[in-house]
């Protein structure tokens, strides 16, 4: 190109040239013609004015470059600039798979920009580069088409724009079951230059552990508050339910009744059929009270050795004695053969009951004391009976031989 314009201008000098010597040679003539001076002046002048017009081009095409030399030019300037955005790109690299979490990258218009090692080790299907520059839209429909999304399967559509109306919006961790079992923290949010980072963290383990700690701590609370021998309320889970419901009563000034029941003759029993029969008598006693105090809030415990005791919120004395009469008959009626004792072949209870009103200024050991008054009575008077809390009977009675 530079050779072919510099020879073109060598061309027309040389072209102008003679037409210059013949004008100048007309001088030579013995007049010569004006026309033919201009001419020659002209050709000397034009011929001055093309060699340095054919000069300074050449010398710019020498310095223009062609595209390929441009672009050459270009790639050699903006190298720097490309090595600089690789490294930029590397480092976010390393540091995304550095996450321990799944974290993935859309731009402004939704388009995958980029995504770490977890993403592909947690969605092994689109974890090619393939994806990168698709939209979350096609990503998604591709995974509904598949049906890899459980609770989307059959709604598929209504899903889809749930989805896509939320994006970004879950800016709260979210832990949520997926459909394989694990348990996954999830994040999504819009950054302030519009790009979506999403983030999902595998936390089965650390839940597990959790469940496995709650479990644990409910076994606590279970065997801490029942009774390892009969499976029903201990002392401790007796004392803080009288607590509770002697306050709750107290509120709205309802009735609280007690029932204390305590086997007739255990000792002879244990003496007379072994200790480990002993155990399996006051398993089936424990049954058969819960069974005859079944109403919610009711509570049966087992308040120590063969003694029970039964709280009954919100009944009064009548209602508590037509229980313990039940208790009393349900014992006897499973007829438990005690050979041993004075006051009938089968096992027979004695049951004291008390009744209050609760009061913000009465302790709740009185209707304890009362119960365990009416218990003493009811052996007194015998055994196998129930007796209530009366001050005149106590007295009375206290004064009597306790029969054998
Ligand atoms: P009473 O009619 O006056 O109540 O006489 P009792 O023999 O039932 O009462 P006493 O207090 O003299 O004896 C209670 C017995 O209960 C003594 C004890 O060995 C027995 N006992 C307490 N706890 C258990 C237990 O967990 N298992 C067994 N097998 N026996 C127990
Ligand atoms: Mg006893
Ligand atoms: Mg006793």
């Amino acid at each position: 190109m530079l050779k072919g314009v510099t020879l073109a201008a060598w061309l027309v000098l040389v072209c102008l040239g003679p037409l210059a010597l013949i004008a100048i040679g007309g001088w030579g003539m013995e007049r010569p013609a004006p026309w033919l001076v201009v001419l020659g002046l002209a050709g000397i002048a034009g011929s001055l004015v093309m060699a340095w017009m054919s000069m300074r081009t050449g010398r710019w095409l020498e310095q223009t470059p062609d595209a390929a030399g441009q672009a050459q030019r270009l790639q050699q300037e903006t190298e720097p600039l490309r090595h600089q955005l690789r490294a930029a790109e590397q480092r976010l690299r390393e540091v995304i798979d550095a996450v321990p979490a799944g974290v993935a990258i859309y731009d402004n218009q939704d388009r995958l920009l980029a995504f770490n090692q977890e993403v592909a080790r947690q969605y092994p299907y689109s974890s090619g580069q393939a994806v990168i520059g698709e939209t979350y839209e096609t990503l998604m429909r591709r995974e509904l088409a598949e049906g890899r999304i459980a609770d989307a399967v059959g709604r598929e559509e209504e899903w889809l724009a749930l989805r896509l109306a939320g994006r970004g919006a879950l800016d709260t961790p979210m832990l949520r079951q997926s459909d394989d079992g694990h348990w996954v923290h999830f994040y999504e949010i819009r950054t302030p230059s519009g790009y979506l980072v999403m983030s999902r963290l595998d936390m089965t383990p650390m839940v597990e552990k959790g469940l496995a700690l709650e479990r644990a701590n409910e076994q606590l609370l279970r065997l801490s508050t029942t009774d390892g021998l009969t499976g029903i309320a201990n002392r401790r889970m007796f004392d803080q339910t009288l607590q509770t419901e002697w306050q709750r009563c107290a509120r709205s000034r309802a009735s609280l009744s007690l029932l204390m029941i305590d086997i007739d003759h255990f000792k002879h029993y244990n003496e007379h059929y072994g200790h480990q029969t002993g155990d399996e008598c006051l398993r089936q006693v424990a049954r058969i009270l819960v069974m005859c105090a079944k109403r919610s809030g009711e509570l049966v415990a087992r308040h120590g050795g063969e003694e029970y005791a039964i709280l009954l919120p919100g009944t009064d004395l009548q209602e508590a004695m037509a229980i313990a009469q039940r208790c009393l008959q349900q014992v006897h009626a499973a007829r438990i053969p005690h050979e041993d004792s004075p006051v009938d072949p089968s096992l027979t209870v004695s049951i004291g009951v008390a009744s209050m009103v609760a009061s913000p200024r009465e302790s709740r050991s009185t209707l304890l004391l009362q119960a365990d008054s009416a218990l003493y009575c009811a052996k007194k008077a015998g055994r196998n009976r129930v007796e209530s809390y009366d001050p005149a009977t106590v007295s009375a009675l206290a004064s009597r031989p306790a029969p054998l």
